[in-house]
């Protein structure tokens, strides 16, 4: 059938993919991929050959030219199959402009869903997940990383983040400034691979600890909510009491 089948792909264990997207993998016309390389070996692990068709890279930096001509195999009754490099596409990773440019012209378009690193690591790091926030990768710079966290100061919600190992302890240090170094956190590390590590503590203590021990391979830090005031009502009504007694003076 013709579409756009956006595919989740392993973030890090080959063998998490699902089967719907391996069969979507046998069975495309057009395979793109934001990384040609690892998709093709994907698919040798899995015994999946890409035959004579055609394996087109697409990514940020050439996406508006090799866009119209994915669109144009669909609309000539063709299925492609796009994956970014792992896990979820349009995850801080390509694929949205071709989204909805699809959507746009009205094509199919479906996904086969499957990994993605802040899923597992909210699936692990044991805070709350009723309600989380996916901040991505926060900028470099520490300017204006400093200005994002302070937009999250009142956010009630787990807040999740990707970063690199290089910046890792600085990120930490800056969260504990602005957030509050008491909230707790968790640093999962290579998430799904052989040396798979997930750390909790305060704030505070994963930065004091990064700080000492240089972080390596891939990363999320998640962050929880600040401790919400509890305010008693006898608290309230001594409160209220306080003020009516200063007015009447
Ligand atoms: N599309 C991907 C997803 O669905 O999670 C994310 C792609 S983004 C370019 C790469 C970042 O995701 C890494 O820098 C890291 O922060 C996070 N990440 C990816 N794989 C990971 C893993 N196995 N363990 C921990 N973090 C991972």
């Amino acid at each position: 059938t013709p579409g756009l089948f956006l595919l989740a792909t392993p973030i890090g264990n080959a063998r998490d993919i699902t089967l719907r997207a391996l069969d979507i993998l046998a069975s495309a016309d057009v395979l793109a991929a934001e990384d040609t390389r690892s998709l093709r070996r994907l698919m040798e692990i899995h015994g999946i050959p890409v035959g004579d068709r055609p394996m087109i890279a697409y990514h940020d930096h050439n996406g508006s030219r090799v866009r119209p001509r994915l669109l144009g195999q669909i609309e000539d009754g063709k299925s492609v199959a796009y994956a970014s490099e792992a896990g979820t596409p349009m995850i801080s990773d390509p694929g949205f402009d071709l989204l909805r440019a699809a959507v746009e012209a009205d094509l199919p378009v479906t996904a086969a869903p499957g990994a993605v690193a802040a899923m597992d690591a909210l699936t692990l790091a044991g805070l709350p997940t009723d309600r989380f926030m996916f901040a991505g990768f926060l900028p470099n710079a520490r300017g204006a990383r400093e200005k994002a966290l302070r937009g999250l100061t009142d956010v009630q919600a787990t807040l999740v983040f990707y970063e690199s190992p290089k910046r890792l302890a600085a990120m930490l240090r800056d969260g504990a400034a602005i957030l509050g170094g008491a909230r707790p956190a968790a640093v999962c590390r290579e998430l799904t691979k052989k040396f798979e590590e997930v750390r909790r503590g305060s704030l505070d203590e994963l930065a004091a600890f990064y700080e000492e021990n240089a972080a390596k391979g891939e990363i999320v830090v998640l962050i929880g909510k600040g401790e919400a005031e509890v305010v008693s009502e006898e608290f309230m009504n001594a409160e209220i009491e306080k003020a009516l007694e200063h007015m009447s003076v």
